[in-house]
């Protein structure tokens, strides 16, 4: 699966709004949107316009398809897999995303963003009931246990990385333990527990036009 490589902060002013896709290291950089709130690209600065309600639900999937990391091809299959089951389907999706091994990886604070969540679950320092996951898209269940295991230098990172996060509030559905680098899911998250504004409905109505 490829990834996306070009630039975070062209992504937050092209959505309209901080995502805060470098995560901790927002508060200390020079944020792009704090200058130029504007989409990238010539004449976009001039070229505000207001959205129709096709561009609305747009922009939203977009958005959210931001904050996981995820192109459109397994962003869609997470809703196809969402209409499948029982329930409202945006919470289901939500739900689904949430429990990304590498979002469970960037909630608990072992990393700063989850761009390098999903690296570090890629390079292998990830394990889930005591088995290994290389996987970003693994998706926890209730009661897993996470823990991150890794090479003497890669806990300093780590450490780093904790000290970093320390102010961000981890989600009720994780139970984390940061002496032991570990986390346990005590259930599974629900829509109150989506840590930005969305409004899922919109996504839905995109994606049954
Ligand atoms: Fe977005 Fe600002 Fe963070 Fe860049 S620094 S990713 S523009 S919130």
């Amino acid at each position: 699966m490829g990834k996306y490589i070009g630039s975070s902060c062209r992504l937050c002013r092209r959505e309209g709004e901080k995502l805060f896709l470098k995560g901790t290291r927002c508060s200390t950089y020079r944020c792009a949107f704090d200058r130029r709130s504007y989409a990238p690209g010539e004449g976009a600065k001039a070229r505000r316009v207001k959205l129709s309600n096709y561009g609305l639900q747009l922009r939203e999937k977009q958005k959210v398809k931001r904050i996981y990391g995820l192109f459109e091809k397994q962003f869609r299959s997470y809703f196809a897999k969402a209409t499948r089951k029982k329930g409202i389907t945006g919470s289901i999706l939500l739900q689904f995303l949430e429990r990304r091994i590498d979002n469970v990886i960037f909630q608990a604070g072992y990393c700063t963003s989850r761009r390098q969540a999903r690296q570090l679950v890629g390079h292998g320092y990830v394990y889930v009931n005591d088995r290994k996951v290389n996987i970003p898209s693994f998706l926890v269940k209730d009661n897993d246990e996470v823990a991150v295991r890794f090479t003497t230098k890669g806990q300093q990172n780590v450490k780093d990385n904790i000290e970093l996060t320390k102010d961000r509030s981890v989600p009720g559905w994780l139970e984390v333990d940061k002496a032991h680098f570990k986390a346990k899911v005590v259930r599974l998250p629900q829509r109150e527990d989506i840590g930005f504004p969305v409004n899922e409905q919109l996504i839905v109505e995109l994606y049954s036009r």
